[in-house]
């Protein structure tokens, strides 16, 4: 089913860890967000929200979301997966209200079938349309040429990196358009629900610079951005941490959690370190 991703509706959602910046870097998935439930700010019950940004009433971020829609000529597709609807923390509903809804579609779901997603499917056949999923097959968008014949598409895929991964390899119109990845250096600014790097950017992040990027303005990045960096903020003043990304805490000996029993995550995590001090040469 299709969503206008609108002013937020019934409620496209959350958004933190997927679409990545740069290399599937290792994914705690869920770990990533454990800290998330802790916060004491929202609870999960939902209270009235505001019809505009999604978030809940009192907490409303509409001052920071810009006057009209962006203007762009590029669409997005988010491809959400479910749990990422129900989070407490939502960013998509942010980034669907800084732009008109026919240009921010989302989509919600784990398996999208040509029969049941005709409109997707034409969408992924279409030589315009680019998907965002890093890894070694994935081209720098920054060195993408975009034709200027019919406007660009971009899809997203909106859950943490296992579920971002199990969408994009087990849906096979995902395989069809070009597939590209951001090169960016910026750290996310999502400081409060834990990446696994330091250059993990959350969805609406990312979308902030594909778009910035696909549109050569670089004023779009800051004005997406501008709703998150107040939400981050509001929710530090109310008594959430700073969730430095698990490199951070490694590179610091400030990791204080078990080393993971599972073999395979224990080598991601050594990975994770190994970076650092190869970057650190
Ligand atoms: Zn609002």
């Amino acid at each position: 089913m299709e969503r206008g991703g609108g002013s937020s509706a019934a409620g496209p959602s959350p958004s933190p860890s997927p679409s990545p910046s740069r290399s599937p870097s290792p994914s705690e998935d869920r770990e990533c967000c454990a800290g998330l439930w802790e916060l004491p700010v929202e609870r999960c019950e939902r209270r009235p929200e505001c019809g505009r940004c999604s978030r809940p009433q009192k907490v409303c971020l509409c001052p920071f979301l810009p006057i009209h829609p962006l203007k762009v000529s590029t669409c997005l597709y988010i491809i959400q997966h479910p749990a990422e609807e129900s989070r407490v923390l939502r960013t998509v509903p942010l980034l669907a209200a800084c732009l008109p809804p026919e240009k921010c579609k989302i989509l919600i779901g784990r398996r999208f079938s040509e029969d049941r997603y005709p409109e997707l499917a034409t969408v992924c056949r279409n030589p315009s349309t680019l998907i965002l999923y890093p890894g070694a097959e994935a081209t720098n968008l920054e060195e993408v040429t975009l034709g200027s014949s019919s406007p660009p598409i971009m899809i997203i895929i909106d859950g943490t990196w296992s579920q971002a991964k199990d969408i994009f390899y087990k849906n096979s119109l995902f395989r069809l358009p070009k597939q590209v990845q951001l090169k960016t250096n910026i750290s996310s600014q999502y400081v409060i629900r834990t990446q696994p790097t330091n250059t993990c950017l959350s969805t609406l992040e990312c979308a902030a610079v594909a778009l910035t990027i696909m549109e050569k303005n670089k004023s779009i990045q800051e004005t997406i951005l501008r709703p998150l960096q107040a939400l981050c903020s509001f929710q530090l003043q109310h008594g959430a941490q700073i969730h430095h990304s698990k490199e951070h805490l490694l590179k610091n000996g400030l990791y204080d959690k078990p080393m993971p029993k599972n073999k395979r995550k224990l080598r991601r995590m050594e990975l994770l370190q190994n970076q650092f001090f190869f970057r650190k040469k």
